[in-house]
């Protein structure tokens, strides 16, 4: 990089603590696989192995029209879905933002937010005066503990998240209530986690999907599980004998058994509306991966390895107002970055000049930058791999049966390199599947919770 000897060191050290070595990944694989299953059995785990009320598989004739609320991450979404059959859709949506405000005020005024905002679509659509009530399939990407297809109980808040009067509660009937109460003709048919959602999403097209996948703000996965392997199951006859569950991941070794948290990992956890939960989640997802990051840099600046004494003049880049606020520095600048194949890394001067008023980075210091983002973003990919070869293996998906496996989320899809980190994790974790992009097909889900809520909705309503 052509910093000084003190640089070199410290990135050296940085580089080695985000390095997940083949034998530490197996390790962490082999995690993974003895927490699903102690997940399915309910014995003590980090992973919840959360059954879905969705069972069976799709068959892609599945029509009609259905709306899909996606709660869950930056936007709230209103989607209608037009299922014609033969793995073919159409949509129409609308995207409004949920203020932090909303996030951590009342439950009560964020359903009536909600209710106002699927309100206006309909009025756009021309449906508010509809004949029939239109079903809905809502996905709410918290963890609930689910007792029904459209019934089930908030366990905990995550990723930003934290709504007064929710915890315990079921967000169907929170939901339904201000829908009922503002006169809107709405019937939550399906409560929808979005790793689920996902995952029929992709089955809609691609009938040999088994996983599901959300890497976005946050990170999540679900799959098919033979009903004979879900041991705490209490739900009753099923009409088949195979059912998605969703996993809720991001929780994976919350006792930090086998993940390699670094301090700057400790620093994002403890500062967070959250600590000690989602510690995977927050070595994985968009929400994170940038403040990990930041937290790498600020330590190399206290250090004085970074915009530091220059000629005697403590450099005022180093007090960079923007670049000390919390989650300042975002993902979506690491992809950039990471992006940026100039020489002198033009673009990464530019992307830190106008998002965090630092001026006149010099190419060492921006070359150091660029390091830290790719071992960042390194380890997650990693990490992810590590939980779609857990599921994989847990599964005994051979390589002549192969899956197909639907992700759906901005890093996934904008992350440059994510998707070939992943397959590297892969391919060390899979060595029967020699050629793993073959056997494991990872895809972008586009609009997975839209129409797989829409898809979770049209099951529902056959089961009426
Ligand atoms: P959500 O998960 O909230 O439904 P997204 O899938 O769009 O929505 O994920 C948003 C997250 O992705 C944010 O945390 C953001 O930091 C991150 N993100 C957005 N754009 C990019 C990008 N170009 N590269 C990497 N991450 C991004």
């Amino acid at each position: 990089i052509g910093g000084t000897p003190e640089q070199e060191d410290y990135l050296e050290k940085v580089v080695k603590e985000f390095t997940i070595t083949p034998n530490y990944l197996e390790k962490i694989c082999a995690r993974f696989m003895s927490e699903m299953t102690k997940g399915l059995d309910n014995e003590g785990q980090t992973l919840a192995m959360i059954p879905s009320y969705v069972e069976g598989r799709l068959t892609g004739q599945e029509k009609g029209h259905f709306l899909a609320l996606d709660l869950g991450g930056t936007n709230l979404r209103v989607v209608l879905v037009t299922l014609e059959g033969d793995g073919k859709y159409k949509t129409k949506s609308s995207k409004s933002r949920v203020t932090d405000e909303l996030k951590t005020g009342p439950m009560r005024d964020l359903c009536d937010y909600i209710a106002d905002c699927v309100d206006e679509f309909l009025i756009e659509e021309g449906l508010s005066n509809a004949e029939t009530t239109l079903f809905l399939g809502y996905t709410f990407s918290f963890p609930v503990l689910q007792s029904r297809i459209n019934r089930g109980l908030l366990k905990s808040w995550t990723k930003g998240f934290n709504c007064s009067g929710a915890v315990g509660k079921d967000p169907v009937m929170l939901l339904q209530d201000s829908l009922l109460r503002k006169n809107v003709p709405i019937k939550v048919a399906a409560l929808v986690n979005d790793a689920v959602g996902t995952l029929l999403s992709n089955a809609y097209q691609k009938p040999e999907t088994s996983v599901g996948l959300i890497l976005g703000t946050g990170s999540n996965g679900g799959y098919i599980e033979k009903m004979e392997r879900i041991g705490k199951w209490k739900g009753g006859e099923t009409t088949s004998d195979e059912m998605i569950i969703n996993m809720e991941f991001g929780a994976f070794d919350n006792e930090r058994v086998v993940l390699p948290v670094t301090q700057y990992d400790n620093k994002v956890d403890r500062l967070s509306i959250n600590p000690h939960c989602q510690i995977y989640e927050k070595m994985i997802s968009g929400m994170y991966l940038g403040e990990v990051t930041r937290n790498v840099l600020l330590d190399m600046i206290d250090r004085e390895l970074l915009f530091g004494p220059d000629n005697g003049n403590y450099d005022l880049k180093a007090f960079s107002t923007e670049l000390s606020g919390h989650y300042a520095f975002e993902t979506s600048h690491m992809s950039t970055i990471e992006a940026d194949g100039s020489p002198d890394l033009t673009r990464t001067k530019e992307v830190l000049d106008l998002n965090l008023n630092l001026r006149d980075i010099n190419t060492v210091e921006s070359k150091i930058i660029k390091r830290v983002c790719e071992v960042v973003g390194t380890r997650a990919a990693h990490l992810a791999g590590a939980a779609i070869a857990g599921i994989v293996r847990h599964c005994e998906i051979s390589p002549e049966e192969g899956t197909d496996v639907g992700i759906d989320g901005s890093l996934y899809e904008f992350y440059p390199s994510f998707e070939d980190r992943i397959y590297e994790a892969l391919a060390i974790l899979l060595p029967d599947h020699k050629d793993v992009r073959k056997t494991v097909r990872l895809g972008l889900a586009k609009d997975g919770s839209g129409v797989g809520a829409a898809l979770t909705a049209c099951v529902a309503a056959q089961m009426e």
